[in-house]
């Protein structure tokens, strides 16, 4: 149903271009994440709240929701019905 959020994703590094699968938490948005292929500490990009939001390829579990408080954060943003 829309309650069941996607927690699987594939990360890309801007830097490298290295992908990885990953989990998701559903508890806190990851504002830091470390790239496995080039040691490169990630950050979201301006006006995205995790960094799933900028380099992956779902949007995390808080923006599928509809929870996420950024006014600027567009990127996958589910309209609240
Ligand atoms: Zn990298």
């Amino acid at each position: 149903m829309s309650d069941q959020n996607i927690l699987e994703t594939v990360i890309t590094c801007p830097v490298c271009g290295h992908t990885k699968a990953e989990t998701m938490p559903t508890d806190a948005c990851q504002y830091f994440y470390d790239c496995t292929g080039c040691g490169t500490v990630l950050k979201p990009k301006q006006g995205d709240c995790c960094v799933y939001c900028s380099y992956a390829t779902v949007p995390c579990p808080s923006m599928q929701g509809a929870k996420c408080k950024s006014v600027t954060c567009v990127k996958g943003h589910y309209e609240p019905d």
